[in-house]
């Protein structure tokens, strides 16, 4: 992680000053916008490995320059957090596409470990499928999901996902036909191994029922298996 640019997007200056001390000392570059404004405009400025994003913030709240920054096209993996414990704001953040969201007041080291986690699951993977230019084509009813480009086309159409929103698709297809708790899927998917919100789990597959099933109501392959969890049928 030696080196990579982070951006924190916080007007608490204690909770900005400790987020960037401790990602100084895991060997990252963190700096710090103070306002909604301030923060989007450096974002769109800069080459960011991570932003971590403040919801409640002057000028401009974080959810508004989720929006903002995600309809540039801007893919820069977001961690938002909140002192809000509004499932609402969640689901908008994650709908927004938000990676991950944590609720404050938080652990430092919990936080490390969810920003290590992203950018792990962000970085190109040599040992992943997905990423590589050599992997053919998948189709599953009309949807082709091309993994060296990380592209997803459903009747011809482009499908915007976000990038957990495509790892946990590109699990799925990896993994046909079994079933996985919530649990599991957090750890396969998040690289989270405690603490953990299922909620997280369901919107993302919420998500790729919406953009990916000809009708999300009626799934024919993102199933819900009642009592246990989730299951893919190709
Ligand atoms: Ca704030």
């Amino acid at each position: 992680m030696n080196g990579r640019p982070v951006l924190i997007v916080e007007d608490d200056e204690a909770i900005a000053t400790g987020l960037a001390m401790n990602l100084r000392l895991e060997g990252f570059l963190p700096e710090v916008a103070d306002d909604g404004e301030q923060g989007e405009a450096r974002w769109l400025a800069g080459e960011w490995a991570l932003v971590l994003l403040d919801i409640g913030l002057p000028k401009k709240n974080g959810l508004e320059v989720l929006r903002e920054v995600r309809e540039r096209g801007n893919v820069t993996p977001v961690i938002v957090l909140s002192a809000r414990e509004g499932e609402y704001d969640k689901v908008a953040a994650l709908r927004l596409g938000a990676d991950d969201y944590v609720t404050k007041p938080f652990a430092l080291a919990e936080l490390i470990a969810r920003v290590v986690a992203v950018l792990r699951r962000t970085d190109p993977k040599p040992s992943s499928g997905a990423g590589k230019s050599n992997v053919p084509v998948v189709r599953f009813s009309d949807v082709v999901v091309n993994p060296g480009t990380r592209t997803v086309h459903k009747g011809g159409e482009l499908v915007k996902l976000t990038h957990l929103e495509f790892e946990l698709l590109w699990f799925f297809w990896a993994n046909p036909l079994q079933v996985y708790s919530r649990e599991e899927l957090l750890k396969r998917v998040w690289g989270v191994t405690h603490g953990g919100s299922k909620r997280t789990v369901d919107n993302f597959v919420a998500q790729l029922r919406q953009k990916l099933e000809d009708d999300a109501e009626a799934p024919r392959h993102f199933l819900t298996v009642r009592g246990s969890g989730y299951r893919f049928e190709p």
